[in-house]
């Protein structure tokens, strides 16, 4: 069931319980304001979902209330583990689904990096 973007953050979100270490995840990276675990159904042999430490939904939340260095700190993290998961020779896709027509099923802003195999483009 996709989620509505508009609606403020829950903090009962899937994410969020990850981040507190209330349920287990497979971490690949983590820093003050990021953190990285592979994703639980994957759609390529490598699949990691990048998410802020900060609340916020999705990325239109994310471009309109972090700050700066949530910001920076962010956009370097998701480059550092595609380099660090070896994406970057063969290629790989950044995506970020924002509410309802997208089918973002978490509110909780998180980035799939998908890699390792040939990605049709468009997806169906
Ligand atoms: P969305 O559709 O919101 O962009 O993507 C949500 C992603 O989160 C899906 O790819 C789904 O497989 C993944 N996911 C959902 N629940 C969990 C979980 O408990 N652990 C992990 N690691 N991934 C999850």
């Amino acid at each position: 069931m996709p989620i509505d973007a508009t609606q403020p953050y829950d903090d009962g979100n899937i994410f969020a319980r990850i981040l507190r270490g209330e349920i287990p995840s497979t971490a690949v990276y983590e820093d003050e304001h990021t953190l990285a675990f592979r994703d639980i159904n994957p759609l390529a042999p490598t699949h990691i979902l990048v998410i802020p430490k900060g609340a916020f939904v999705s990325w239109d939340d994310f471009s309109a209330r972090a700050s700066e260095a949530e910001i920076g700190a962010f956009v370097r993290a998701v480059g550092k583990i595609a380099r660090e998961a070896g994406l970057v020779e063969s290629g790989y896709r950044l995506l970020a689904n924002v509410g309802m027509d997208s089918g973002q099923e978490v509110p909780h802003l998180h980035v799939h990096l998908l890699g390792k195999r040939s990605l049709a483009w468009p997806p169906g």
